[in-house]
């Protein structure tokens, strides 16, 4: 069955397309993160992922838009800007499931111990409901050792830090992002 599967990283993607691919999916990947700050952090994520997607034969769509204020303005006018910033990536990855016909699509960020999961599984169903489209929710959480063992032995970029410049902040404060856990 085809999938199409939100890509937030490299790192992330390894374990999860493993994951994937090993109940039998067919994985298409899309890139589209624009709440990656500074722009140079936003690059070098997505440099990572094209360099090694070829490697394990993983088409991806690239998604390299960065509307900057647009993004800013989203995430500050937000009672909860992780709770925006997800629901902003499911609802563009959901709207590339229905041009595509793929039917389902699913991110990344569900192998991530950090990320608030309920969130994901709210915006991932809220942006499939009115495109008859479906969100695959799977808790990868237990193949995240697995995501790091990937990632590091194939020499791989791996970020510090979620992606928005408040999650930068927030790395050397010491506070938790609202969407992690
Ligand atoms: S901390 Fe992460 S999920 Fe939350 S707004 Fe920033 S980039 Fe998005």
């Amino acid at each position: 069955m085809k999938i199409l599967l939100h890509i937030c990283c490299a790192p992330c993607a390894t374990a999860v397309l493993e994951k994937l691919r090993n109940s039998g999916y067919d994985v298409t990947g899309y890139f589209y993160n624009p709440s990656i700050h500074p722009w140079k952090e936003f690059k070098r994520r997505l440099d990572a992922l094209k360099e090694w997607a070829p490697s394990v034969d993983l088409p991806v769509i690239y998604n390299e838009e960065y509307p900057l204020e647009n993004n800013i303005r989203m995430l500050l006018g937000s009672d909860n800007r992780c709770f925006s910033c997800f629901a902003d990536r499911m609802k563009k990855t959901a709207e590339l499931a229905s041009e595509m016909c793929t039917g389902l699509f699913t991110s990344t960020l569900s192998v991530s111990p950090y990320q608030n999961h309920e969130f994901l599984k709210r915006a991932g169903e809220a942006a499939a409901a009115p495109l008859s489209v479906q969100f695959l929710y799977r808790d990868f959480r237990s193949s995240y050792k697995r995501s790091i063992q990937l990632s590091r032995d194939a020499g791989m970029y791996r970020q510090p830090y979620c992606g928005c410049v408040f999650s930068e902040r927030d790395r050397y404060l010491k506070i938790k992002s609202p969407g992690q856990i």
